[in-house]
């Protein structure tokens, strides 16, 4: 039996993740969740799991949350709740699933109180890989990826070291417009990037996958979290969403992992690992599928993917920056303020002007993350 603590349990994985724990009841059982600003959906999860305590980032509501309950669950609000749910002491294992920033300083606090991680905000690994695994490597606890591409590598390497690998290849489905003339970027509308092709997630990172900023940050998530440097993580469209991710290892034999996409599956392996536990949710079809295809990425109409190599290769506290500008910048293209194409260029613009801090502390990449966020604003 796990105690699983889950930040982010109103969005897209944290319902999945409690789609699986509802799946697992002997061997997953929820203690703590935690929501940005839907009370109502926090209020029905913990009927039904009845955590021992739950937090919410809208401190009025929290309190309204504590009446509607009574005395138990406990109703925590704001970062003190998340970090307090992170540390929990009945916790094994804190699923980090918040949209954006916030669920770094939990992550970290979680590993120095000795809890594994379940990864699923790929921000945690990209803004402060270096300090997130140093920190677990020192704790001894584990940083375990619910991101598909990385569950995918990490069941093909099963404990193979950096060493034993020539390259990581992530797939990406190339998003609505893998398509799409690049002249036709300019009048691409929000609506249009919001359809993506084959899954269905919260819009920020639905936006990215059309950007292929997505599988930018995702490149970085995996330099980091597999130990390899940038130059062997590559990336192949794969429109199908079947073959997760590939390892190609020294001898030049591939491994791969695949099911059709249903992003149950990773979630439970991250909170089932070492183990396979039985479930009937995932079912492939080859023939109905019938092909899988692939093709190098177009770095021409999506500029997102050179950009977060060069921030994963510079390194320091530039992936921070390549960040924050981004959302920054999706949030200015969600409020039509700027076009498809302006994603891109904000964030080339602002990581051209910044000087990045090579091994930065936690207090010099929160203060890259904010400036970037300030450079992106003007003008974005
Ligand atoms: P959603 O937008 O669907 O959900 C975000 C969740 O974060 C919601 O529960 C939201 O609460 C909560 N939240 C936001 N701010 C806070 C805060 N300050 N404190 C507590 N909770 C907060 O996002 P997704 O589920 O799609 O994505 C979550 C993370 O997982 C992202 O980093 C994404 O990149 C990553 N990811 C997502 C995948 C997917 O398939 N969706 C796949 C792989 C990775 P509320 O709704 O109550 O405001």
């Amino acid at each position: 039996m796990k105690n699983v603590v889950l930040l982010g349990s109103t969005g897209s994985i944290g319902t999945s993740t409690l789609k699986v724990a509802e799946d697992l009841p002997d061997r997953i059982r929820i203690v703590g969740l935690a929501a940005g600003n839907n009370a109502q959906l926090l209020f029905e999860q913990a009927q039904k799991f009845r955590p021992e305590a739950v937090s919410l980032n809208d401190t009025a509501g929290a309190g309204e949350l504590q009446r509607a309950f009574g005395t138990s669950p406990q109703v925590l609000a704001g970062n003190d709740g998340l970090l307090k749910l992170a540390t929990l002491p009945s916790a094994d294992i804190v699923l980090i699933a918040i949209v954006g920033t916030a669920g770094l300083q939990p992550a970290l606090a979680a590993i120095r109180a000795g809890k594994d991680i379940a990864v699923a905000s790929k921000e945690i690994l990209v803004m402060a890989g270096e300090i997130v695994m140093e920190e677990a490597r020192r704790q001894g606890v584990r940083v375990l990826p619910v991101d598909s591409e990385h569950s995918a590598i990490f069941q093909c390497l099963d404990g193979k070291p950096p060493a034993s690998v020539r390259r990581l290849w992530l797939t990406a489905s190339g998003g609505p417009f893998r398509r799409t003339p690049r002249e036709e970027f300019a009048a691409i509308t929000v609506e249009r990037a919001l359809k993506h092709p084959s899954w269905v997630m919260g819009n920020k990172i639905t936006i990215d996958s059309a950007t292929l900023f997505n599988k930018g940050l995702e490149t970085i998530e995996a330099r980091w979290l597999f130990d390899v440097e940038m130059a062997r993580v590559g990336v192949v469209v794969h429109p199908q969403s079947v073959v997760h991710s590939l390892v190609e290892f020294v001898d030049g034999s591939i491994l791969a992992q695949l099911s059709t996409p249903d992003m149950c599956l990773p979630i439970q392996y991250a909170l089932t690992y070492p183990e396979r536990v039985n479930s009937e949710r995932v079912q492939t079809d080859f023939a109905k599928i019938g092909n899988l295809s692939f093709e190098a990425p177009d770095p021409e109409r999506f500029p997102a993917l050179n950009l977060a190599r060069r921030a994963g290769e510079v390194g320091g506290t530039m992936p921070a920056v390549l960040n924050a500008a981004n959302e920054v910048a999706v949030e200015a293209f969600c409020q039509r303020r700027i076009g498809f194409p302006g994603i891109s260029e904000t964030v080339a613009r602002v990581m051209d002007r910044h000087q990045a801090v090579a091994h930065p502390n936690l207090a010099q990449i929160l203060e890259a993350d904010a400036w970037a966020r300030a450079a992106a604003r003007t003008g974005a």
